[in-house]
């Protein structure tokens, strides 16, 4: 199989994607974006009731099916409290630490669409006022967002229409280096959701059959656990979830090549399907890792968890710090595309 990704391609639309703010409960400009990148490309999507937009790509085989997912919500915050002096108490949304977010920059949604700016910071940041602001914990407690607007307390604030309740996006610190790296806070998962957009625009293009019908999934729902646990089609045998590698001591995963995981924090995935995998790497000359990710689920293993008789298996290009200051290299870009289009072709486990 000769495909030679365009990850150039793929990289710019990572940088659009990761540019349209869409933390887990507030997804809909990003999912409208998705669906406008399909039509233009001459691809049908629908909706399920969660938001989450499905492809179907008919095949030559109806009974058995296969479904692909990645995910376009990121982590973010919602506005807790405002405070006696007008700052902003926040809540998470997804599982990060505060350290991780400490000095970014960020956007508040009100209920009725207007947007403000702000920085998260430690209450205790001036090191001329503060003796602790290295020490005291970076917790909701001390952590909060200075708003860029003139107010003192509540009430200024709630002139502007913010209120608990209002999402908080994180700064996106998208940026492409030398053609080579590229950096943001949003990879997980847009980075996956850029090479299934890639590949679908492929097939459409091509007009090769595929060997079972197969169903793309964006998910909305993933960092909070149920983005792809629904609406999987009663003839799914196989089920992909294109996520991230995870790196760190003891990982094998790096930015140059394919992950493949073996286990994450939900169990083994379907040793067959892994197997398949590892093997369509080896006759394509992809590189790939096998790992395990020890504190992680993804939509394949929430479909499982759902009870979805299935067989699930999970990829990704490997992202460092994720959660945090993420990055990946071109190189793992390209080799978890092409084993994503190697495995669109290839024969069922069993
Ligand atoms: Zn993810």
């Amino acid at each position: 199989m000769g495909f030679e990704p365009n990850t150039l391609e793929t990289m710019q639309l990572i940088k659009e994607l990761t540019s349209i703010p869409s933390p887990t409960g507030n997804t809909e400009a990003v999912l409208a974006f998705v669906e406008k990148y399909l039509k233009d490309a001459g691809i049908e999507s629908t909706r399920n009731n969660k938001g989450a937009l499905f492809v179907r790509i008919p095949g030559k085989d109806d009974s058995k099916q296969r479904m692909l997912t990645a995910h376009v919500d990121t982590l973010g915050a919602m506005v807790k409290q405002v405070k006696s002096d007008g700052r902003l108490a926040i809540n998470l949304i997804g599982g990060y630490r505060f350290n991780a977010i400490e000095g970014e920059y960020c956007t508040i949604e009100t209920s009725d669409g207007k947007t403000y700016t702000g920085t998260i910071l430690m209450h205790q940041t001036s090191v001329h006022v503060y003796q602790d602001a290295g020490t005291a914990p970076r917790d909701a407690k001390n952590i909060e967002i200075r708003l860029d607007a003139k107010v003192f307390n509540p009430e200024d604030v709630a002139k502007l229409g913010i209120a608990v309740g209002d999402f908080v996006s994180l700064d996106p610190r998208v940026e492409i280096i030398d053609d080579a790296f590229i950096k943001s806070r949003h990879l997980d998962d847009k980075a996956s959701v850029a090479i299934l957009l890639s590949l679908l625009k492929k097939l459409q293009q091509d007009g090769e059959q595929l060997p079972y019908t197969t169903n793309f999934l964006i998910s909305n729902n993933e960092e909070i656990g149920y983005g792809g646990n629904s609406n999987i089609p009663a003839e799914t045998v196989e089920y992909l979830a294109v996520d991230m590698g995870a790196l760190g001591d003891g990982q094998t995963s790096d930015e140059y090549t394919v992950s493949i995981c073996a286990k994450d924090g939900s169990g083994p995935y379907h040793y067959g399907l892994r197997k398949n995998l590892v093997q369509l790497c080896v006759d394509n000359d992809i590189d790939y890792k096998v790992d395990i990710y020890p504190f992680y689920s993804s939509d394949a293993s929430a479909a499982i968890k759902a009870g979805f008789d299935i067989v699930h298996g999970l990829i990704g290009p490997g992202i460092d710090a994720s959660h945090a200051y993420e990055r990946t290299h071109r190189d793992s870009l390209y080799h978890t595309e092409r084993l994503v289009y190697a495995y669109l072709f290839s024969e069922m486990v069993k």
